[in-house]
């Protein structure tokens, strides 16, 4: 068998879709501040409001609120303004036809030719990557690329209601998969992905000053050392499947 094609050196527009607000952040907002800086247009679309998240006694009902604006916050840190959220219930996703039809629906509006989103298969090493929440957006995302958003008529609504036509995606990149093959170096926007991070304070105020860089800083040198980076590296790896 050939070996698989590489992922497009540059895309237009890309969209991440992730179950909530920091998700992103913490596995993939350097590899969207490359993309961003070279000039590809990144959405992230967001299924809950991470209103079982946090850590302090913050009124519950202030929640969602205060995480979508956490999230606006940490998106502008990588040079992303368009941050959409479903507003689905933290804790409690499961795979329904409701959620294929809602992220198909966004990937037509969006018409990316890159998704980035979380691994529908357990990430034995890391049990925290593995929120059930996580594995049902990526299960979800997957169907939603094959074969909804690409086929006419699957949820014909989205076409006669709304006008929106089938859009095939080419790639997926998939975040905390026990399959990682493509190592993105990170190292010169790191302080733009801990700025992202950061802006999630309500996630980080139990976390003493310095966790954000030693801890998920950590993490990504040994990343960068498990695909044979220089010494001193930091890098997000994501499992790429190619999907047109
Ligand atoms: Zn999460």
């Amino acid at each position: 068998m050939p070996p698989p094609p590489k992922p497009a050196e540059h895309v237009e527009r890309a969209l991440c879709v992730l179950a909530h607000p920091d998700d992103v952040d913490f596995g993939s907002a350097g590899t969207v501040a490359r993309m961003t800086a070279a000039g590809t247009e990144v959405t992230y679309c967001i299924v809950t409001d991470g209103d079982a998240g946090g850590f302090d006694d913050t009124p519950r009902e202030q929640m969602p609120a205060l995480r979508r604006a956490e999230q606006q916050a940490a998106a502008a840190e990588v040079g992303v303004t368009d941050v959409r959220f479903l507003g689905y219930p933290d804790g409690r996703l499961e795979l329904s036809l409701d959620l294929r039809r809602d992220i198909s629906r966004v990937i037509r509006q969006v018409r990316p030719q890159r998704v980035l989103t979380s691994s529908p298969e357990r990430f034995w090493d890391r049990i925290g990557a593995s929120h059930p929440d996580h594995m049902t957006v990526g299960e979800s995302t997957l169907r939603a690329v094959y074969p909804d958003a690409r086929n006419a008529f699957a949820f014909p609504e989205l076409l006669e209601d709304e006008g929106l036509e089938a859009w095939t995606v080419s790639e997926v990149w998939l975040t905390a998969s026990p399959r990682a093959d493509h190592p993105v170096d990170v190292t010169d926007v790191v302080d733009r992905k801990f700025a992202a991070l950061k802006s999630h304070a309500t996630q980080l105020s139990h976390q003493r000053d310095g966790w954000v860089e030693d801890f998920v800083g950590g993490w990504m040198r040994q990343t960068a050392q498990r695909f044979g980076l220089p010494e001193g590296r930091m890098a997000e790896a994501f499992h790429v499947v190619h999907t047109v």
